[in-house]
């Protein structure tokens, strides 16, 4: 089984033709609550995609709390680890326009309490096949999990979203780092997506770098990078298409396939999501996945 610990929000997402500049209001088309957070999408992502996932997180004790585990309990996550605590659930403010771009403001409400594991934690992680980590938790909770994944052998996988400079410790317990190719430039001041995975082979043994539509590149020490292409679709909405393609790698990899064959995967399983509008409400399933991925 899969471990995830992360976040989870209320997705509250406008859609507009063009996204507002500063200063300025536009009239948006339509308005969506849709369940979110990267911890819980990654968590979905790999639910549907075929494993047994638990999640372990907070969610607030108001109404978007509710709707998130049960969300979480739709997709066959395991919230049994994921707790409720006093006051505001997480909540992602989300600007999507025609182009299928998106722009995020996060706040972290109930995840901001995610600071420590308790033993029932450790216990799931340490027995996990993979540990799915993203930022969107104190930096603490994410450590820890790292460490006990790493004191039981457990493969780790970061997201490291959004951007923030990470404590060597972290790194150094990362088995596989998945940035996107904003998240590498920010980590390493280098811009080209290749340059900059050769940079963080110095810290963590494999980067995959996610580059939109143009793909994602693979790095391991000692070999050159390779380039996996995405598949070409018709966008309708990116939102979640990262968290989409971690949480198909992890389930990929703990199958036993190859990276390039993991990565070609998780390519069918994102470009599935970005036809459809939403995170995880627009992840796709295992047979859809399979199928795509033949295709
Ligand atoms: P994030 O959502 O974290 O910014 P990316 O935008 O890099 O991540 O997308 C992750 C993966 O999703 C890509 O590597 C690609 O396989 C797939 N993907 C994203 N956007 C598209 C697109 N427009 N068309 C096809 N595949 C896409």
């Amino acid at each position: 089984h899969i471990a995830v610990l992360g976040s989870t929000n209320m997705d509250l997402v406008a859609y507009v033709a063009k996204a507002p500049q500063r200063g300025e209001t536009v009239t948006g088309r339509e308005f969506r609550t849709l369940p979110g957070g990267k911890g819980a999408n990654q968590a979905v992502a790999a639910a549907r995609a075929g494993a047994t996932v638990a999640m372990i997180g907070a969610v607030g004790n108001d109404p978007f709390g509710t709707q998130l585990r049960s969300a979480l309990d739709h997709s066959g996550v395991d919230t049994d680890l994921l707790r409720t605590v006093e006051g505001q659930s997480g909540t992602a403010h989300i600007v999507v326009d025609d182009d299928g771009g998106n722009a995020i403001v996060v706040i972290p409400g109930a995840n901001a309490t995610l600071t420590a594991l308790s033993a029932g934690d450790k216990a799931e992680i340490a027995s996990a096949a993979a540990l799915l980590l993203q930022l969107e938790v104190p930096l603490e909770g994410v450590l820890a999990a790292a460490r006990t994944a790493r004191e039981h052998g457990v493969r780790t996988l970061l997201t490291p979203a959004p951007a923030q400079p990470l404590p060597p410790e972290l790194l150094a317990a990362t088995d596989l780092l998945l940035p996107n190719e904003h998240e590498a430039a920010a980590l390493t001041g280098i811009t080209d997506p290749a340059a900059a995975a050769r940079a963080l082979l110095s810290q963590v043994p494999e980067v995959v770098v996610t580059l939109g539509a143009a793909g994602s590149l693979y790095a391991a020490r000692g070999a050159e990078p390779v380039t996996v292409p995405a598949r070409r679709v018709t966008a309708v909405d990116t939102t979640g298409a990262g968290d989409t393609f971690a949480g198909a790698l992890a389930v990929a990899l703990c199958e036993g396939k190859s990276l390039p064959g993991a990565l070609s995967w998780a390519s069918a399983a994102s470009a599935l999501a970005v036809r459809r509008p939403g995170a995880s409400t627009s992840m796709p399933y295992r047979s859809e996945i399979d199928a795509e991925a033949g295709a």
